[in-house]
């Protein structure tokens, strides 16, 4: 921790105390002790017999030193009323930065989903919104979809979204416009160094339609055939259900591959309700009544824990594919009712579906 009282109940930064002062932590009212060495930045530890809710001991040195310059970082930009490790009684949570109604917490190493859904219900008991940022464990290494699943953030303006501080370059890093193509995840990345560029980047739109080559379509085929060889449980499953339709899920029509880059909250099936869609597509059939037969056939979660309104957002993914096809003029759409106007291209099997497609593009 950064931050105790002194006898005078005075709030005091541990870059600014003494050795020969009595320090108390803001929480439990124990008496800390101040360290000043080389290895960490100055910062006060409880006794090691003392256990205090509030702060855990053993905190890197890039949490303590993260949490000053984020603290920097707003109020070099002239936010007001922002306070570094302030304690809330009512709901036993210390933010690492409270910003009047925001907490920001500078999150280092791994957190259960239980305890990061009771720390964002606490602070939405205070009428408060919490900021995660992520640090260099995050950084470092590619997400996995549990921490996906956590931290993933959605804005209008640049899409899914993660953040991080990096200490070395005492900057914001926005890891933004995340989509997942075939099992991958991709981003387009961005560091700001002062409130000002934050503020910049907030407010104005960063979306980029993302390129599909066609090279990445093939890609996508085959990587569905080698799941096929190799008898992938849940591409085996899918097939059956193509296989009752007299299809093959290799050989589905080219307009399902698009678009190719997904929302990754839906991970990895956007191809799967595609096909689904257009194998679904009984004359006459409600939209609403399409959306829910297939959609109840994907494997899709609902625990995105910073995510509100993930419904929405796969109902956006469904109709982009309708207007699709009716903008290929596959389909109509009357009274909220589709209508089949022409057939579906299947292909006849993997080597004439990638032939075709190369010769079509060369
Ligand atoms: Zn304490």
């Amino acid at each position: 921790m950064l931050i105790a009282v002194d006898r005078n109940h005075n709030l005091i930064n541990a870059e600014f105390a003494h050795k020969k002062n009595l320090y108390f932590c803001p929480s439990c009212q124990n008496k800390v002790i101040l360290k000043k060495g080389s290895k960490k930045m100055a910062h006060f530890a409880h006794d090691q017999n003392n256990c205090c809710h509030s702060f855990s001991e053993g905190e890197t040195n890039e949490h303590l030193l993260g949490k000053q310059q984020i603290h920097d970082f707003l109020i070099n930009g002239g936010l007001k009323n922002i306070k570094l490790e302030s304690y809330l009684p009512t709901i036993r949570q210390r933010p690492d930065i409270l910003c009047s109604k925001i907490a920001f917490e500078f999150q280092c190493s791994p957190i259960s989903s239980q305890r990061l859904k009771q720390r964002i219900s606490g602070y939405h008991q205070l009428g408060m919104t919490s900021f995660w940022i992520l640090g260099s464990p995050y950084l470092n290494r590619h997400l996995s979809l549990k921490q996906m699943i956590q931290f993933i953030k959605y804005s209008k303006n640049f899409g899914f979204y993660i953040m991080y501080w990096s200490t070395t370059r005492c900057g914001l890093e926005i890891h933004y416009q995340i989509t997942e193509q075939s099992g991958k995840f991709n981003f387009r990345k961005i560091i700001l160094y002062n409130y000002k560029q934050f503020k910049l980047f907030w407010n104005s739109n960063h979306i980029k339609s993302p390129h599909c080559h066609p090279s990445d379509i093939l890609k996508q085929i085959k990587q569905i055939q080698i799941k096929l060889m190799h008898h992938d449980l849940k591409t085996i499953q899918f097939q059956m259900i193509c296989y009752q339709n007299g299809h093959s899920m290799v050989t589905c029509p080219f307009i399902c591959h698009y678009p190719l880059a997904e929302m990754p909250i839906l991970g990895h099936q956007i191809l799967k309700w595609h096909i689904l869609i257009i194998l679904n597509l009984d004359s006459g059939i409600p939209l609403k009544e399409l959306y829910q037969k297939t959609f109840e056939k994907l494997d899709a979660k609902n625990d995105w824990i910073m995510i509100k309104n993930v419904e929405i957002m796969y109902k956006s993914i469904f109709i982009h594919f309708i207007k699709l096809l009716i903008c290929f003029h596959y389909i109509k759409i009357k009274h909220y009712r589709l209508f089949q106007l022409k057939e579906f291209k299947w292909y006849l099997d993997y080597f004439d579906k990638t032939s075709q497609i190369k010769n079509h593009f060369n």
